[in-house]
């Protein structure tokens, strides 16, 4: 197969590279190297199965020739975490919304298989644990609020690709939640895992924000990759969304200790206010666990990958490769 993948120099588009050409896949990536790093797919650059245009999914020209010469799509481009909306709302919102419709458009234009990356954050702060793909009320809070424009813009993807799935288009949503391993960006944008381990490595203050009894259910990039692949292969799995995620639920204090004990670190684990971090007016998830039934339902898909297991194997790349 001849399969496109957006934001395939991502931390997790590339993991998801990888496996494809592992598979024997020919493999072609769009990423614009925002905020995907072209390190995270060099050792794949002479692999004659793969093709790396450095360009954005906003090129409708460019993408609508790469649409029409592949036989699916795995959108993952994206303007991803919140910390990335918070700082340039503007533009996060204009890539995440723009951007899949131009893939949506042209591939139900040319009629190609397609999957969607979206995000747990889609859920916002309701409290209707664990979050049901089909029953969970979204809860947001005021669009003065930057966070929630995340939420929003990946909510009308999902729209956008209901509606094509309406149209007969085979398409398939996946949530990531809160997804972790070696290739987490160093600079942290959007990880609490990248920050806490790059912290917890130079001995400087682990910043945990409010209390840190705000919850998160870490998932290693391994079963992030096999969910999505199994999202986009499954017979059957189409015109429907998937939570991919562990439900190992974990305080992100519970994290902060488990890093520094894990890295051997002297580091202190210190209360710091969001404010300083996100600005003004900043709301937070305090619990973030998905439903896995419908993955293991219709995908046969669970996490399996502890967060102790992940974290060790995450700590060692940092090492070596940071
Ligand atoms: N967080 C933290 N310290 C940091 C960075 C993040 O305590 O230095 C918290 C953040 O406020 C949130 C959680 O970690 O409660 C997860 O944040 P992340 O940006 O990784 O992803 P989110 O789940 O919010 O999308």
């Amino acid at each position: 197969m001849k399969i496109l993948v957006t934001g395939g120099a991502g931390f997790l588009g590339s993991c998801l590279v990888d496996r494809l050409l592992a598979a024997g896949e020919e493999v072609c990536v769009v990423d614009n190297l925002t905020t995907g790093n072209v390190e995270n797919i060099k050792h794949n650059l002479s692999n004659s199965n793969l093709r790396f245009t450095n360009d954005s999914v906003l090129n409708e020209p460019l993408m609508e020739k790469l649409i029409k010469e592949c036989d699916a799509i795995y959108h993952l481009a994206a303007a991803v975490g919140v910390k990335h909306i918070v700082d340039d709302p503007l533009t996060s919102i204009k890539t995440n919304v723009k951007g899949t419709d131009i893939i949506l458009d042209l591939a139900h234009r040319y009629w190609k298989k397609t999957l969607i990356a979206s995000t747990s954050e889609i859920y916002g702060k309701s409290n209707q644990i664990p979050f049901d793909e089909h029953k969970t009320e979204r809860v947001l809070g005021s669009t003065k609020i930057d966070r929630w424009a995340y939420s929003t813009s990946k909510a009308i993807d999902e729209h956008l690709a209901f509606a094509y799935s309406k149209k007969g288009l085979p398409v398939v949503i996946v949530r990531y939640f809160n997804s972790y391993g070696p290739r987490i960006d160093e600079k942290g944008y959007g990880t609490v895992v990248a920050r806490f381990i790059k912290q917890a490595l130079k001995g400087k203050p682990i910043t945990v924000h409010g209390d840190g009894g705000q919850t998160r259910c870490f998932t290693y990039v391994d079963d992030t990759v096999r969910g999505t692949i199994l999202a986009c292969t499954t017979k059957g799995a189409e015109g429907d969304v998937y939570n991919i995620g562990s439900n190992q639920e974990t305080s992100i204090y519970q994290l902060a200790e488990l890093i520094k004990e894990l890295t051997g670190s002297s580091s202190e684990i210190a209360p710091t206010s969001y404010e300083s971090y996100y600005g003004k007016g900043f709301e937070d998830t305090i619990r973030r666990v998905p439903s896995i039934l419908n993955a293991k339902k219709k995908l046969k898909f669970e996490a399996k990958v502890s967060l102790q297991e992940g974290l060790k194997k995450t700590i060692k790349w940092c090492k070596e490769d940071w």
